[in-house]
């Protein structure tokens, strides 16, 4: 800004500079030659009136040979007034001398000095002829006869001097006149343009907290300004309607937000309450579901009152029934379990030979009923420890192997083996010769009550809960889950469990619960966003699929957890809420870098960070709320409703 008016101050400057030197050129040449003219004009009638004045003394003068007198009268002149030279042509002292004529008179020297003149001196001749002016007139007597001449040169010393007092004076008017001028014109040019522009600045500083200016500029100016200022104040409406239509979208999008927010609470809200549901039918259908299968063993077996052949096979599609509506009631509890979070895990270093032949025993019994065999190469290879929970990897080996055999064809095998990954994980692998899976169904293996429509005439039994209990077990756990598949030609599905030496995804443990359960549900969701992107067989769209989730979601978690601790009176709320934007920037920079490169190597750095600060954060920062949220419950649960909605 500055630097502009700085710079119409010297385009300013400039323009009257040239054009005060322009005019002053100007009329100092014009001066000149009228001056010139001038003094031209008058030293000829100077010169003209002197010759006549002189004619008739010089005549009688020479006409008396008197020599002396003349050149006293040119004298007298010559100091009386400042000609260069007056000389004299004397016919009669010619005569007398015998010459042609008798030539004299007064000429000035270098230092302006009256001397005689010498005709034959060269030197003053030749400055005769450069005079500046010069005028000859014959003397003639009064009888008629020509005497002889005289001439006067007029020296330009006066001219000169004349010229120079005229430049001086003129240069001083000049000089006035320029002044005059360039204070005229500086405040015009303040009034016309400086001022108005200077007013517009300081209004088009005074800005809002958008960095919208306040008010329109003045229009109240020249027209060029005016128009400027019209255009700039166009400007201005424009940005100020296109902000209100911005804050408009902004809102509503703020409210749709709060909607969507408010349908994922009343789903979760809805999830749990059906989770609460069938938690309690599971509960409330074993019960009964028990009584009849005692009952029916019992009618079966006892030799008191032996069935008829009939009654025995009805017997033995009841209790055929009764187990699969056990098996049913008890994966359904299962997955309810896992949804509510209640399933608690101790993960901890393990053989991972010891669960599968574990397993492996298990399922011997159906795999020999189907004529399956299983070949376990795992059992021939050197010991493998694994971080995971005994008992739910059992239970997940299990439900894989009963898969393979149960979807196997007749005299199928099934190979269980295991290796090591690249980046620290133990692949077990559960390979089945059997029925296999289209790809178009690849999709929804995983999803809850999905059973691809088998033909009926070989239809298995199972629930189609199975894998997603697997599944779900394994996350929590810290493991990744996957499979191939051929139509046809069998499938093979793996587990890939931490070796004790890697730390992967993280496990929610007790020690992780820090007893708000609002907070707690939150970390667990954050902590399977974290353990979703410890999968292998993830693309790079997921990954950023996930990564847009886990920013969304802790953020969302963040304000919840803020509210939580006002709501409490939590003095840490502040140095708290630095963290969270500290943490936030961080995520969004890795974030950043792994959509920038999309190097694998940048998901494991993530996980890393993420898994590091999660667990810091949740045992040091989020602790430290517990002692302010007690027997805050209601005003804890209030917030996290008014935030809701
Ligand atoms: P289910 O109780 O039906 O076995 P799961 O959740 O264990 O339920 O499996 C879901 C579906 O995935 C099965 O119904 C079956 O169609 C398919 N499936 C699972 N394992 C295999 C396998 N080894 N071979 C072929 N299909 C399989």
């Amino acid at each position: 800004m500055r630097h502009n008016k700085h710079s119409l101050f010297t385009v300013l400057g400039l323009i009257i500079v040239i054009t005060v030197v322009s005019v002053m050129t100007i009329q100092a040449s014009v001066s000149y030659f009228l001056i010139k003219n001038n003094i031209l004009a008058e030293t000829k009638n100077h010169s003209q009136s002197t010759i006549t004045s002189l004619k008739k003394n010089v005549a009688n003068y020479i006409e008396a040979y008197a020599v002396n007198e003349y050149g006293n009268l040119v004298l007298h002149e010559m100091e009386y007034v400042d000609f260069y030279a007056i000389i004299v042509r004397d016919n009669n002292m010619g005569e007398v001398l015998g010459t042609d004529a008798y030539i004299s008179g007064k000429i000035r020297d270098t230092s302006r000095q009256v001397i005689d003149y010498d005709p034959k001196n060269e030197q003053q001749n030749l400055q005769l002829e450069k005079c500046f002016y010069a005028d000859t007139s014959a003397i003639i007597s009064a009888a008629g006869v020509e005497l002889g001449a005289i001439t006067i040169c007029s020296s330009d010393h006066s001219v000169k001097l004349e010229l120079r007092r005229t430049i001086v004076e003129s240069l001083i008017n000049t000089g006035l006149i320029s002044l005059l001028l360039i204070v005229t014109l500086f405040f015009a040019m303040h009034r016309a343009v400086l001022r108005p522009i200077s007013g517009m600045v300081d209004r088009l500083l005074r800005r809002d907290a958008n960095g919208i200016p306040l008010d329109k500029v003045s229009t109240q100016s020249t027209q060029e300004i005016a128009t400027l200022a019209y255009s700039i104040n166009k400007m201005i409406d424009a940005i100020k309607q296109s902000r209100l239509s911005l804050e408009e979208q902004n809102e509503k999008l703020q409210i749709e937000k709060g909607h969507v927010e408010h349908a994922r609470h009343e789903a979760e809200k809805a999830n749990k309450a059906k989770s609460d549901f069938l938690a309690a039918m599971s509960h409330e259908l074993r019960t009964p579901l028990n009584a009849i299968l005692g009952f029916g063993q019992m009618l079966k077996l006892n030799p008191n009152d032996p069935l008829s052949p009939k009654q025995a096979e009805y017997m033995d599609d009841i209790i055929a029934g009764g187990e699969h509506l056990l098996v049913l009631v008890n994966d359904v509890l299962d997955l309810v379990k896992i949804e509510a979070d209640q399933i608690v895990l101790s993960v901890e270093q393990v053989c991972a030979q010891d669960i599968i032949d574990e397993s492996i025993a298990l399922t011997s019994p159906l795999a020999d009923t189907s004529h399956v065999t299983i070949i376990n190469r795992a059992a021939m290879k050197p010991k493998q420890h694994i971080r995971a929970d005994a008992l739910r990897m059992k239970q997940a080996l299990i439900n894989l192997l009963s898969n393979a055999i149960k979807y196997n064809l007749d005299n199928g095998r099934v190979i269980v083996d295991h290796q090591k990954t690249d980046d620290g994980y133990l692949h077990i692998s559960i390979s089945d010769t059997g029925i296999g899976i289209a790809s178009k169904h690849y999709g929804d293996v995983f999803e809850v009550f999905h059973r691809v429509e088998a033909d009926p005439m070989k239809a298995v039994e199972g629930t189609g809960i199975g894998l997603a209990v697997t599944k779900q077990l394994v996350e929590q756990m810290g493991g990744r889950i996957g499979f191939d598949s051929e139509e046809d030609k069998g499938s093979t599905f793996w587990i890939e469990m931490p070796l004790p030496s890697t730390l992967g995804g993280l496990v929610w443990e007790d020690s992780l619960s820090i007893g708000i359960e609002a907070i707690d549900a939150d970390h667990k969701n954050l902590i399977s966003f974290l353990n979703k992107l410890t999968d292998r067989m993830l693309t790079q769209d997921d990954v950023d699929v996930i990564l847009t989730e886990l920013i969304d979601y802790s953020l969302y978690h963040f304000r919840r957890e803020e509210a939580v601790m006002e709501a409490c009176g939590d003095p840490n709320l502040e140095k708290h809420r630095v963290t969270h934007q500290e943490l936030a920037a961080e995520a969004r920079q890795l974030a950043e870098r792994w959509r920038d490169n999309r190097d694998p190597k940048m998901v494991h750095e993530l996980v890393d960070f993420l898994r590091v600060w999660l667990v810091k954060h949740i045992m040091k920062d989020d602790a430290a709320i517990v002692p302010f949220a007690k027997g805050k419950e209601a005003e804890i649960e209030r917030v996290l409703g008014d935030l809701e909605t």
